[in-house]
């Protein structure tokens, strides 16, 4: 009797005066036991579909790692990787940096193919410092919001319009906007770069806006500023950052200049993703607040795995991180397939390499004076 109010209860039928009827009990118990053992059925199939997946993907990865070193191998390629690229990719790369160190050093190397797992502009820096080898992107759709926001003929306006202004461009931009350039700076350089120029010295800055506004505030000049953003860095919250400085008082703030002033004002370190890992593993600090693309964690965890970082959220409710899609279209597959294939190959007129080198070559000429 026990065991029969107890199924009656569990199917939602608290009803005793059913039990009298010996009919109805039976059937109720029959139901029952037909939609447990359906649950347990049910529960079953879901399990093994999981289990299943995630062992296909575990093979497939791997299958994929040992394909991509194999053919690495045969090609003499060498694949650069963003610190904003997923771990696997990281994991799989032969450097690890920034934009301009990944094509500075895979300019250096012998290889015959440089595969960047970044996205298009770092590929056409690439180029430029590399025009004889073959440069290759997993996907040629990987864009950029902050060097779409800056069209090369539009520049080239707002250039004209404003004559006898220095061109300083931030690297994140394509070659047809280094060609334009005077000088290319990095989220690293850009302050000394622009320090070194005399204060009345007037200049165009592009295409970030709040990397602009940020020198400008901080060594006290008036560059006339391409109003450019990245969509990933323009994102975080101001609101869910304040709230989590709350939960962690002990926690160093990193804020990378691309970031809104509102953001940037609370930070205990602003710099490059390279000045923020080289900070967070350097401080004596155990948690941090990070505020750049979500994709530094992995590097950040694995060089201080015994401290905390936790990405500052951005203001979409839907998410606990912020990440760049467009990096986030870089995946093993497409890596093996575009090793594979010699596809999508970076292509830039020589022309606009010949130009767009110059500015690069002065940046590094003027980090080279500063001691950077
Ligand atoms: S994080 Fe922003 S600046 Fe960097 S690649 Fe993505 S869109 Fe461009």
């Amino acid at each position: 009797m026990n065991f029969n109010y107890l199924i009656l209860t569990i199917n939602g039928l608290e009803c005793k005066s059913i039990l009298n009827n010996e009919i109805c009990k039976n059937i109720l118990i029959f139901v029952s036991t037909i939609s447990t053992a359906f649950y347990v059925y049910y529960l079953y199939y879901l399990i093994l579909y999981l289990f299943k997946s995630i062992y296909k993907n575990m093979k497939n990865d791997v299958d994929y790692k040992n394909k991509i070193l194999q053919l690495k191998q045969d090609k003499n390629a060498i694949i650069m990787a963003h610190y904003y690229t997923t771990g696997d990719i990281q994991d799989i790369a032969d450097f690890v940096g920034d934009s301009l160190f990944l094509a500075q050093k895979a300019a250096t190397t012998n290889a015959d193919i440089i595969v960047i797992c970044g996205v298009h502009f770092m590929g056409e820096t690439a180029k430029i410092l590399s025009p004889d080898k073959i440069v290759l992107v997993p996907d040629l759709s990987a864009g950029c919001s902050l060097a779409d926001s800056c069209e090369a003929s539009d520049f080239k306006k707002f250039i004209d319009d404003n004559s006898g202004h220095k061109v300083i461009s931030y690297v994140n931009t394509t070659a047809a906007v280094k060609a334009l350039t005077d000088v290319v700076v990095t989220s690293s350089n850009a302050v000394k770069i622009v320090e070194s120029f005399p204060k009345e010295e007037k200049i165009i800055f592009g295409p970030d806006r709040n990397l602009g506004n940020y020198i400008n505030s901080l060594i006290g000049r008036n560059m006339l500023l391409w109003n450019g953003a990245c969509h990933v860095h323009e994102q975080f919250s101001f609101k869910k950052l304040i709230s989590l400085k709350e939960i962690y008082p002990n926690a160093k703030v990193l804020v990378h200049p691309e970031c809104k002033d509102s953001i940037v004002k609370l930070a205990d370190c602003v710099g490059s993703t390279a000045a923020l890992l080289k900070y967070a593993i350097t401080s004596d600090a155990k948690e941090f607040l990070v505020a750049t693309e979500a994709g530094i964690l992995h590097e950040m965890k694995k060089q201080a795995p015994d401290k905390l970082f936790i990405p500052v959220p951005p203001d979409d409710s839907s998410s606990a991180c912020n990440d760049c899609s467009y990096m986030k279209l870089n995946n093993l597959e497409k890596l093996y397939l575009c090793l594979k294939n010699n596809s999508p190959e970076i292509h830039v007129d020589s022309t606009i390499i010949d130009r767009a080198k110059l500015p690069i070559i002065r940046m590094l000429e003027i980090s080279e004076k500063l001691g950077l």
